[in-house]
């Protein structure tokens, strides 16, 4: 359900955008896609489809654009900042799969290729969210 959840919200998102701008149509829809997310893109992209449906007037044509988004992550302790997927290669792949599906767990396995601290932070490439619309009015 949680696809359906984030889909309703990219939706709502851009027709508030949409209305807030005087669009009286949306062409495009852009969304990111984070690297460290855990959406079942079919569903998603199903939801997504199903819910602009009624929409009608303002979404008939609109197309969904998807551009994936990298993870960073960021040491709390010395600040370096290192890509998600440098941090996998070290990794087997039992433990790059585990982190996949919880990202959780990454504090388990990956550590600071700087100070080898398991305290990080994601900075970047969590979640899905509405980057931009476009539109005609
Ligand atoms: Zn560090």
């Amino acid at each position: 359900m949680h696809e359906w959840a984030l889909a309703e919200g990219v939706v709502a998102t851009a027709i508030k955008v949409a209305e807030r701008e005087g669009l009286r149509e949306i062409t495009e829809i852009r969304v990111k896609i984070g690297e460290l997310q855990q959406t079942d893109m079919e569903v998603f992209e199903f939801a997504l489809k199903e819910i602009v449906r009624p929409q009608t007037a303002l979404l008939k044509r609109a197309q969904f654009i998807f551009e994936p988004e990298p993870a960073v992550l960021k040491c709390r302790v010395c600040g370096t900042e290192w890509a998600f997927k440098d941090a996998l290669k070290k990794l087997d792949e039992e433990q790059s799969e585990s982190i996949h599906f919880l990202p959780e767990t990454a504090h388990v396995y990956v550590r600071c290729p700087n100070c080898h601290s398991p305290d990080f932070e994601v900075t970047k490439g969590r979640g899905v969210w509405l980057e931009s619309i476009t539109g005609e009015k």
